[in-house]
């Protein structure tokens, strides 16, 4: 089912000069030293809530620290029509699979592999990434927060989105938010994923602007009385779910069994939630939590992850 575009695609043509040497990059630099804070949006092109969050933060002018503003896949962005919005996620190929040094040292030459080696000197040089997504079902905005603990750490001191998703990614490729340094148990580099809901809905840009204040304030990159007016209520507390099985495709057609938006828990081990051609797909374990169900249901790609709630 299509949704309604309920969102308006910002002009973000005023943010293509920056200041970097990379279009659609602007670095706020502070004198003092600290740690170089990203937050990044469009890595696809039909997620309009990244932008309009990096919008409202640029004009909001609460910023401290140095601070990065960037849009990834703009020439995806560009092609955004309201009555074809799905064709907008890419250009040539996911640029969210591309982040394999294999990848970006090799010799794929695609609009995603092009933006994606333009970008990578300046991701080079960030500590704290927070990178703004929506999905593509109506579901409850997650965080995905990688398989490791400072991943989980990060999340937490978010507090937003009240659920959160430690995964390890895609056979497809590997993502911005596990790139180099983001990935690793190690080091001091840490990188946020939030989905913020439907790619269209309005409330998709409020969760990506409420997402994007409480990763700069846990971070220390905006000023707190600045950010107050903007900072709804204290959420909930947080809920954890630990990705243990990703659902790679293998045959067509793959049909899930229901129509799953994400976050179902399956009470019973052994339960068909899909077949793959003739393979039918069982849940593991009991409570089995079903994570992102894709609408692409393509060879090779994830369908689906499975998980528990470890809180
Ligand atoms: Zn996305």
């Amino acid at each position: 089912m299509t949704q309604a575009v309920e969102l308006k695609a910002p002009d973000i043509t005023p943010y293509r000069k920056g200041n970097t040497g990379i279009p659609y990059a602007t670095t706020f630099r502070a004198a003092a030293p600290g740690p170089h804070v990203m937050v990044n949006a469009l890595v696809h092109g039909n997620e309009l809530c990244g932008a309009i969050a990096l919008d409202t933060l640029f004009k909001a002018d609460i910023r401290r620290g140095t601070l990065t503003f960037s849009f990834a896949n703009v020439a995806a962005y560009e092609r955004f029509d309201p009555a074809n919005p799905a064709a907008s996620r890419f250009v040539d190929e996911d640029f969210n699979r591309v982040w394999s040094p294999e990848v970006l040292n090799g010799p794929r030459d695609t609009v995603e592999t092009r933006r994606a080696r333009e970008m990578r000197p300046l991701v080079d040089t960030v500590d704290l990434l927070l990178d703004i997504h929506s999905m593509q079902r109506l579901s409850h905005p997650l965080a995905l927060c990688g398989p490791t603990r400072k991943g989980r750490e990060l999340a937490r001191a978010m507090r937003v989105p009240a659920f959160v998703v430690s995964d390890q990614g895609h056979k497809a490729g590997v993502r911005l938010r596990d790139y180099a340094g983001f990935g690793t148990e190690g080091g001091a580099k840490r990188a946020a994923l939030v989905e913020c809901g439907q790619h269209w809905k309005a409330d998709s840009a409020r969760v990506a602007i409420q997402s994007a204040l409480r990763f700069l304030l846990a971070v220390e990159a905006i000023h707190p009385a600045g950010a107050a007016p903007l900072l709804e209520p204290d959420p909930p507390a947080q809920r954890f779910i630990e990705v243990t099985h990703a659902v790679t495709i293998a045959h067509e057609p793959f049909v899930f069994a229901e129509p799953y938006v994400g976050l179902e828990v399956v009470p019973k081990a052994g339960t068909v939630i899909a077949r793959d051609g003739a393979e039918a797909i069982r849940t593991p374990y009991d409570s089995c939590v079903l994570v992102m169900p894709s609408m692409r249901l393509t060879k090779g790609l994830t369908a689906v992850r499975l998980g528990r709630f470890v809180d």
